[in-house]
């Protein structure tokens, strides 16, 4: 989508650290990132937010978890732990406008989130 900061990324038309890829996914450091280590998976097609996801979108999504739960065990963060987060529309957190899942390690994150 034009004008989407993260299609952008996925086009090579913004540069990022990336990490992973495969015909659906794309996963690349964060450009500010809130732990030690802080990856961002996404979906390579454009959905805006959680709420635009549809039944058929449910493996895509799954795809998104089993990435970022594999990219966790490669860094070697599986045994110590970390966190996965969606964040959505203005409550949530959210800031970019392409659905997003934050893979965040290296430190203890503290629980409840503010
Ligand atoms: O969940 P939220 O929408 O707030 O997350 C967006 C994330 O995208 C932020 O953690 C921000 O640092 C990151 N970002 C990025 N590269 C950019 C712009 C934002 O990694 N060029």
């Amino acid at each position: 989508m034009q004008d989407c900061l993260f299609c952008k990324i996925v086009e090579r038309e913004i540069p990022a650290k990336i990490v992973y890829e495969d015909e659906q996914v794309l996963a690349f450091h964060d450009i500010d990132p809130k732990a030690p280590t802080h990856i961002l998976i996404i979906p390579k097609r454009h959905i805006t937010t959680l709420n635009d996801l549809t039944e058929e979108d449910a493996a895509l999504v799954g795809r998104l978890q089993v990435t970022a739960a594999k990219l966790a065990k490669e860094m070697g963060f599986a045994e110590q732990g970390y966190r996965i987060v969606m964040n959505c529309n203005e409550d949530g957190g959210q800031t970019v406008w392409h659905i997003h899942m934050h893979l965040l390690a290296g430190r203890s994150l503290t629980w409840p989130p503010g």
